[in-house]
């Protein structure tokens, strides 16, 4: 499982506090503030990212599968003759192939 997000906005707001907290001993920690400020903005835009993408991606793959599952989802018309000697796809009102002439 690959870290969402909101873990991301998490450490980074987390890092920036501190920093933040910390940078009044001295200058060295405010690069660790931006670093994690960085984070936490890369954390926030991956959570919306990941909110708003991830159904397309679920469609893609539906639709994926409905293409593989040509004899449910395509008329018989649409399904091409695939020959049974060479492989090829052919027109699916052709009666022979043609690649090698079989009939199909
Ligand atoms: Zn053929």
């Amino acid at each position: 499982m690959r870290l969402s997000g909101i873990v991301f906005l998490a450490i980074g707001a987390v890092v920036a506090i501190a920093s933040f907290l910390l940078s009044a001993q001295g200058q060295k920690m405010k690069l660790f503030m931006f670093v994690g400020i960085a984070m936490a903005v890369f954390g926030a835009i991956r959570f919306y990212v990941d909110r708003t993408v991830q159904p397309e991606q679920v469609d893609e793959r539906r639709a994926k599968m409905a293409s593989d599952l040509p004899h449910v989802h395509r008329p018989l018309s649409e399904i091409p003759r695939v020959c049974s000697t060479c492989h090829t796809k052919n027109n699916p009102k052709a009666n022979f192939c043609g690649h090698c002439g079989h009939k199909l």
